[in-house]
């Protein structure tokens, strides 16, 4: 590989980053990452560091999945492409069909649709959920509802469902007839308590006054992350989502669960649907599915969805998109075996436990630390909220939460950056020892900010 000076340099030049701006790349050249080992990376350097994100919240099994690689290699020696549009499929596809439907079974899911990623997932399923209705003859179903601060991708569908304001602006107009609820953010929120109970209630109430505005027969779905990931990690109350989901039964409302995140164990338990004890009428999912190894995602389809589109059978009811590697069977050979994985190591137990352990420290860490405004987290998905002042919750400067950033890596830990939140979430195979090391560096990180 070429030197150091030479790749910052050419990056700084050639490189466009995904949410950043080119200009600071320049001044604030990012870390280049050579290698991964366990839950560790190494950058260019040499210096190893404990993946305090995970990758992209994706690397669950951590970067030394020999039965995942060996999957992948395998594949690719048999066949490494075929499309899965109709007059072809491939064995790899169906095995993880089955798998799917025998995991997510108990959250009512039947058949998957194969997709690239996320973004891919999301925008499948807000199209699949118009044409159901346009199926059940309610074609005037078209509008989505989500939550503030959710997100739910880059495509145009879901950047109009987004709750983020930095991640829509500059591409408006987006699609019209979105709805968005508030933020189940018991830290800010326009309701003038921090009860989480007394929150839900409030938005399950704003989602019945919007269907009574909007006309149910109007909307076609509720969009939503059983715990809110890129928004700073929002773990709502147990009420929320099983309340959304009976005003979307009473409402013929599809209720779509964008487990990108949070599907594969990372909250503590197989889904986030399943924390929550909902049925989704779909869930998007991504990331882990691969473990990060390959792009690759799926839409898990329940049965109300699946029965309507078998018994159709005029155009309507055949699926109108699909994506070149929807069903690559190297990704999927790699899912397949994620989820053996996944399964042998019980890594959703894993994740409840060390969280647990996480939470606590980070609690310790906001009693020794007048910067931390909030502690949030669920399982392997946690936050710091960093203030200026906790008296009026003025968010911290991007230089005191990059100071923390610094004083972490330092200290040998890799952790994410988002406004003023510290992200944390890890690999799930991190062991109580890794737990203990995060929350040092983080000490570490977080002296350094107010000395
Ligand atoms: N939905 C959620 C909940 C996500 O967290 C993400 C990615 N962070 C996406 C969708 C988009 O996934 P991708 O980046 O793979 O397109």
């Amino acid at each position: 590989m070429a030197d150091s000076n030479f790749l910052t340099e050419h990056n700084a030049r050639h490189v466009w980053h995904p949410m950043a701006h080119p200009a600071e790349m320049r001044a604030n050249p990012p870390t280049i990452i050579t290698g991964g080992e366990g839950a560790e990376i190494i950058d260019i350097d040499g210096k190893r560091l404990l993946d305090g994100v995970g990758g992209l919240w994706n690397v669950n099994l951590g970067y030394s999945c020999d039965a995942v690689k060996h999957a992948i290699t395998t594949q690719l020696n048999e066949l490494p492409y075929y499309s899965a549009f109709r007059g072809t499929t491939n064995g790899p596809l169906i095995e993880l069909s089955v798998a799917l439907a025998e995991f997510f079974g108990p959250d009512g899911m039947v058949r998957s649709f194969f997709t690239s990623g996320g973004s891919d997932s999301v925008e499948t399923a807000l199209r699949l959920a118009r044409q159901f209705h346009k199926i059940n003859g309610q074609p005037e179903r078209t509008k989505f509802v989500s939550l503030k601060k959710g997100y739910h991708g880059t495509h145009f569908g879901g950047a109009s469902v987004n709750g983020n304001q930095n991640f829509r602006r500059a591409y408006e107009p987006l699609l019209p007839g979105t709805i968005h609820l508030a933020a189940p953010y018991a830290y800010r929120n326009p309701f003038n308590t921090d009860d989480p109970k007394l929150i839900a209630d409030a938005i399950i109430r704003q989602f019945a006054d919007e269907i009574a505005f909007n006309g149910a027969d109007t909307i076609a779905a509720l969009i939503m992350e059983p715990v809110l990931g890129a928004g700073g990690v929002i773990v709502p109350h147990e009420s929320l989502m099983p309340g959304l989901r009976t005003l979307c039964d009473k409402n013929g409302i599809l209720l779509i669960a964008d487990e990108v995140i949070t599907a594969f164990g990372r909250t503590g338990a197989w889904s986030g649907s399943r924390l929550w004890g909902v049925q989704p009428d779909m869930m998007c999912s991504a990331k882990a599915i691969t473990n990060g190894y390959f792009p690759f995602g799926a839409v898990m389809i329940g049965s109300r969805i699946a029965d309507a589109f078998e018994a159709d059978r005029t155009a309507m009811g055949s699926i109108g998109h699909g994506y070149t590697y929807s069903g690559h069977p190297v990704g999927a050979a790699a899912a397949l075996a994620c989820l053996t994985e996944t399964i042998k190591q019980d890594l959703p137990t894993n994740a409840a436990a060390r969280g647990v352990e996480l939470l606590d420290g980070l609690n310790d860490l906001q009693a020794r630390h007048p910067i931390i405004g909030d502690v949030r987290g669920k399982g392997l998905m946690c936050a710091l909220e960093l203030v200026a002042n906790r008296d009026d919750k003025t968010p911290a400067g991007k230089d005191v939460v990059g100071k923390v950033y610094q004083g972490a890596y330092d200290a040998g830990v890799m952790i994410r950056t988002s406004g003023n939140n510290i992200i944390l979430s890890p690999t799930l195979i991190i062991s109580k020892a890794d737990v203990a090391r995060i929350l040092d560096a983080l000490d570490a990180g977080l002296k350094s900010a107010h000395n």
